[in-house]
């Protein structure tokens, strides 16, 4: 199959022809220099690394109703908010399925790889890399130690089985809990992550203290605490739709300006599908709401490129021969790659170049 049209990349965009053999990339060039060959399938269209999706609670699935009334903290909070007594209700067949269907709606939007923060201890991130089992989708699972203070052995056997720990604040999880999940994970070569003035702004220097791998939200961060961030080198996962549930937008077009690595997910999927392409249209639209306005270009590399470097898998934001997650095809026109990606794609506009094994085996 030859894609004509344009790539979109950590290169940033360009006109351009991609040549698939067998769902890989096999050549690209500059538009007007191929020679076409014989009755080859032609496309026009954007070629797009595949996104990640680089924060989730998938196991949230479980509800899809209409959030009741009230403030973040009394819905997610832990241990007795809404989601936890919703979750501790749930059989862990109930719980299975919904993360499976999760796990097939990302998979029909291309999403090639996905970042939860899995509550429940062990047997949660095992659920949910039950779960993952026979898709194609990267699952990475940053699960969270049950026992407080922590449990050594506890922790040890959530590390042996998951790719990191992901905590609920820092208000909520005292210096010592954090300081040894961070030690235990930084000893194992893997991640920590927590939330961060999601529903109020917390100080920098108690998120960032132990240093984490990766910060979620900064909705009310000051654009001196961003600072603060950019100059850790902490990445930032911000979820846009989630925190307008509550009335709340990370001040994205800072995290532009000042030159932070943003990541983007789609948080809880109790509230919201765990749909890249939404999140990404709702950024760009919510950002001029509040007349902080950001880039298409800056939130397409916050789903197609910087994920991918945090994975420490960088060639999957490049598209080429040789790339280690195939890239995906989407049927729009190559003017202005960055703004059709971010502002119209839709499951709909993948052009499937090999059958999908996610599509093919998850029923
Ligand atoms: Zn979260």
């Amino acid at each position: 199959m030859l894609v004509e049209g344009a790539i979109l990349d950590a290169d940033g965009p360009r006109r351009a022809y991609v040549r698939f053999r067998g769902g890989s990339v096999v050549e690209t060039g500059s538009l007007g220099t191929d020679s076409s060959r014989g009755r080859e399938r032609k496309v026009r269209g954007i070629v797009v690394p595949a996104p990640v999706n680089s924060h989730t609670h998938l196991g949230d699935a479980l509800s899809v109703r209409e959030p009741p009334p009230g403030p973040v903290a009394r819905l997610v909070r832990p241990p007795h908010g809404y989601k936890f007594r919703l979750l501790a209700a749930a059989s862990a067949e109930a719980k299975l399925r919904a993360l499976q269907g999760a796990f097939r709606r990302m998979a029909r939007d291309g999403i090639a790889a996905v970042v939860d923060f899995r509550e429940e201890g062990v047997e949660g991130v095992r659920l949910f890399q039950r779960a993952a089992r026979g898709t194609a989708i990267r699952a990475v699972v940053l699960g969270r130690p049950l026992r407080r203070p922590i449990d050594r052995r506890e922790l040890a056997e959530l590390l042996r089985v998951a790719d990191g720990v992901g905590l609920s604040s820092a208000l909520e999880e005292s210096l010592a809990t954090r300081t040894v999940v961070a030690r235990a994970c930084r000893a194992r070569g893997k991640r920590y992550g927590l939330h961060a003035s999601e529903a109020r702004r917390e100080p920098p220097e108690s998120y960032l203290e132990p240093r984490p791998d990766l910060l979620v939200h900064l909705a009310k961060a000051r654009r001196s605490d961003l600072e603060v961030v950019r100059d850790a080198r902490v990445a930032v996962a911000v979820c846009p739709r989630s925190n307008a549930l509550f009335g709340r937008q990370p001040d994205l077009e800072s995290m532009e300006r000042l030159g932070l690595t943003v990541l983007l997910g789609t948080d809880n999927a109790m509230f919201h599908a765990p749909s890249i392409w939404r999140e990404l249209e709702f950024a760009y639209v919510g950002s001029r709401l509040r007349h902080r306005p950001v880039s298409a270009a800056f939130l397409a590399r916050s789903a197609l490129v910087e994920p991918w470097r945090w994975l420490r898998l960088p060639g999957a934001a490049r598209v080429g021969p040789g790339m280690p997650v195939p890239p995906l095809v989407l049927r729009l026109p190559p003017e202005d790659p960055a703004y059709q990606v971010v502002t119209r794609t839709t499951e709909h506009l993948i052009v499937p170049v090999a059958p999908r094994p996610a599509e093919r085996r998850v029923r």
